[in-house]
């Protein structure tokens, strides 16, 4: 019987349960006997694994995490840790494994191709969206719904009280989620680490909508963009208005999935086991202009996903 191996690696992502759903609930019905290798990477290095049945998969499609638990695995980086996972597999006679992560998990999946001839099948999950190839990740839909929601609180007192709020929102090297979540909670400015802005624009912005009787800024700042806490303070000293700074940290890691970022776990993977059957290439699932597509493990490694920058100027427009 042909075995298919599960991973989920690096960051967790809400919607990754969903995935193993998808990816087990699709392949035991072709005749794949499926394994999930516990603890990201670390449980393919320690051959750390359990049988998936249909049922070990049921009551989880709505919950955050992932029951196969994540970690970071320095050894994965390795050449004796790929030796250690790919006898690991070889041992299990495990024919495909099939990644669910972030662009780090799948530097480490070509590696383990390269190494050891096992195929691969990527499915991009992360909060970030910052995986080339896809318009977007698990995940990542429900990131921004999370921190929009909790801008929308903030917002209450930012109103009431007059003040300026800056948001700090998850992202040490791409704006996606700043972007997205500034643009859709009104935020007056976004910064994120793909452009430069200094921090007199900033105010002018802020001053400008001051004069046009807005009474109230929310400042939207990428964590990778620079120290928000700095931020704050200059955006005090030079205004002289109220300033806060909320850091929303963890919270937009976890909790249920929504529904988009099930149907999208959904679709990636039950499309990552019918790729298995149609062909044996490595490969990355994604969605391109709402469509399923599949890209190899070197473009979706080496490519830098573009950051839309127009709509930080459609934000700026429509939050006057
Ligand atoms: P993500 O997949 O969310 O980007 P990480 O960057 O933390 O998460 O990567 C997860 C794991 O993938 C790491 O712990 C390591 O085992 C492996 N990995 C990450 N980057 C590389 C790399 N450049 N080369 C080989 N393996 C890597």
């Amino acid at each position: 019987m042909r075995k298919i191996g599960v991973v989920t690696s690096g960051g967790d992502a809400p919607g990754m349960n969903a995935a193993i759903r998808a990816i087990v609930r699709t392949a035991i019905p072709k005749g794949f006997e499926v394994l999930g290798f516990m603890r990201g990477f670390t449980g393919l290095v320690n051959d750390e694994a359990k049988l998936l049945g249909l049922r070990a998969v049921g009551g989880i499609v709505h919950l955050g995490g992932t029951i196969l638990r994540t970690e970071r695995c320095p050894e994965f980086m390795t050449e004796e840790g790929i030796k250690k996972a790919s006898k690991a597999l070889e041992r299990r006679s495990v024919n495909t494994l099939i990644v669910i992560g972030g662009d780090g998990s799948f530097r480490g999946a070509l590696n383990l191709h390269k190494a050891s001839g096992v195929q691969v099948v990527g499915i991009p999950a992360t909060i970030d969206n910052d995986v080339a190839g896809t318009e977007t990740t698990i995940g990542f839909d429900t990131a921004v719904n999370t921190a929009v929601e909790a801008i929308d609180k903030i917002r209450d007192t930012a109103m009431s009280h007059g003040r300026v709020f800056v948001v700090e929102v998850m992202g040490r090297k791409r704006g996606f989620l700043a972007l997205e979540v500034g643009l859709t909670a009104g935020a007056e400015v976004i910064l994120v680490p793909e452009v430069e802005r200094d921090i007199n624009s900033v105010c002018e912005t802020i001053i400008r909508s001051r004069k046009k009787e807005k009474g109230y800024s929310i400042v939207v700042v990428a964590e990778g963009f620079g120290d928000s806490s700095k931020i704050s303070r200059e955006i005090a000293q030079r205004t002289g208005f109220e300033v806060r700074l909320t850091i929303l940290g963890h919270i937009q890691r976890g909790g249920p999935p929504t529904a988009r970022s099930r149907l999208i776990a959904s679709l990636f993977g039950s499309y990552a086991v019918k790729k298995i059957l149609e062909d044996d290439k490595s490969v990355v699932v994604g969605l391109q202009n709402g469509r399923i597509n599949f890209n190899s493990l070197e473009f979706v490694t080496t490519q830098w996903k573009p950051l839309d920058t127009e709509l930080l100027h459609l934000a700026e427009e429509l939050a006057v």
